[in-house]
């Protein structure tokens, strides 16, 4: 009998970022005084990306059943000693975003050190490929099933190299099913239902690079999307939808119409101007599950916001017993401070004149590949572990200091998290759970900034 392939997918954690098990292991009271409550209060989910290439892997490898592992660091922290202890992997794969990419690149010496193959993917990957290329690891550009095969091919023939692979051109997310979700825990998310229904976004905001690294929108097929709702269950938790447009997939309608007969409760991103023009979609999301969209208004003058009567968005969201969440971004491009001032001015107002319950505030983040990066790719003063949308200011800012920047976003922060603030906010919900829950993610998300901003100067 051949031996079994064996793979080990790695989600390394973020700088900063406590491991769940290990805030679960707190007390409540230290969890909700301390504000330990990462994973519940981020609506955190298993790492989709690694699921699917967890779906790309054939059963057999040249005659060898393979034998897959996904490793959750967010979770649990992950030890690399293990592979001293237990046979080692043929390969590691591991998915890294820009905050631990210092992680993965340790990961990555820990393997190559012991001879194992090692490859790296996920969105820091794709937008910092010489970057990841430093590390010695061989890279994924791109969705990583789409090259899965080659480097399964090359992993097997001992010719894995230190370099680019692409797979094919074109997205394909037709018959990518997720699956079984037997390698994750409910106790240890938010929720296990996690739904990807189309990829990609036609805006082109200026801090984001899902345009570009995705292009448009694209649905998936409805015959991949229905099963896999029919494998979620209400008990693990409410179905994340992560598509950053959802509204706009061909069948959504159906889609939501199969949620609602599953009884599942749901989340979705939709996008602001396409939402208002296809009004009747927030009526039919009420009726069918749907517990809160988020829009991404970001900034009030980007061109996906252009003509938008938020106000009445806002409140149709709201009469349809859905959670309305709303995202800002601060900073963005090379504002004067008066600028900066009155945007954030503009977005307190607004935030408390519609009472909204759960806000997501942040200081611009220049990631790589977008237009901010363009902008200030040459001021970077801080290290991509440091890289927080709810952190310190990690590029120069052109008219004033980072420590400037610094002080006007956590003051607003500070504010608007207060506690009168907060339960003005909260006002608006109509049922104990929904106070209940939007109090302890207002509290987790303080708490959090708070934490990135213990050593801030004074101002004096
Ligand atoms: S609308 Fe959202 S996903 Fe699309 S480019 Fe803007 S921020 Fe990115």
């Amino acid at each position: 009998m051949d031996e079994d392939f064996k793979i080990d997918l790695i989600y390394p954690v973020e700088a900063g970022v406590e491991h769940h098990k290990e805030a679960g292991q707190r007390s409540l009271a230290r969890n909700l005084f301390l504000g330990e409550l990462s994973h519940k209060s981020s609506l955190s989910t298993p790492p989709l990306g690694l699921l699917r290439i967890a779906t790309a892997t054939p059963k057999i490898i040249d005659g060898r059943p393979t034998s897959l592992r996904i490793f959750d660091d967010v979770v649990e922290p992950f030890s690399p000693s293990q592979w001293d202890m237990v046979e080692k992997p043929d390969v590691v794969g591991i998915s890294c975003t820009t905050a631990a990419s210092d992680r993965a690149a340790y990961l990555v010496w820990e393997a190559t050190r012991r001879g194992i193959a090692i490859v790296l993917g996920g969105p820091h990957t794709t937008v910092a490929i010489e970057d990841s290329l430093g590390t010695g690891a061989a890279v994924v550009k791109g969705p990583g099933e789409l090259a899965w095969q080659e480097v399964l091919g090359a992993v097997n023939s001992g010719t894995l190299e230190n370099r680019l692979y692409e797979g094919a051109n074109e997205r394909v997310l037709e018959g990518v099913t997720l699956p079984s979700r037997e390698f994750f825990s409910i106790g240890d998310y938010y929720s296990i239902n996690v739904l990807s229904a189309g990829e990609g976004c036609p805006y082109g905001c200026p801090f984001c690079s899902t345009n570009m690294v995705k292009g448009s929108y694209e649905g998936r097929e409805l015959s991949d999307v229905l099963p896999e709702i029919d494998q979620f269950r209400v008990e693990d938790g409410m179905v994340i939808i992560t598509d950053d447009n959802f509204f706009m997939h061909p069948n959504v309608r159906q889609i939501i119409q199969r949620l609602g007969e599953r009884e599942l409760e749901w989340f979705a991103t939709v996008s602001t101007r396409f939402t208002e023009k296809n009004i009747d979609l927030i009526e039919l999301a009420g009726k069918n599950g749907c517990r809160i969209l988020f829009l991404g208004i970001d900034r009030f003058d980007l061109p996906k916001n252009r003509g938008v009567d938020f106000d009445r968005l806002l409140a149709e969201i709201k009469a349809n017993g859905i959670i309305p969440s709303v995202g800002f971004v601060f900073g963005l491009g090379n504002p004067t401070e008066q600028q900066l001032n009155s945007e954030m001015e503009e977005a307190r107002r607004f935030i408390m004149r519609n009472t909204l319950p759960m806000v997501h505030l942040s200081n611009s983040v220049p990631y790589p590949g977008t237009q901010e990066f363009s902008l200030k790719g040459d001021r970077i003063v801080r290290p991509f572990s440091q890289w927080d949308t709810q952190g310190r200011t990690v590029y120069e800012p052109m008219h004033f200091s980072a420590d400037t920047m610094d002080r006007c976003y956590f003051e607003l922060c500070q504010e608007f998290y207060s506690l009168p603030n907060v339960l003005r906010r909260l006002s608006s919900l109509r049922s104990m759970r929904d106070v209940m829950e939007m109090f302890f993610y207002n509290f987790g998300r303080f708490q959090h900034i708070k934490k990135n901003f213990a050593d801030l100067p004074s101002s004096k």
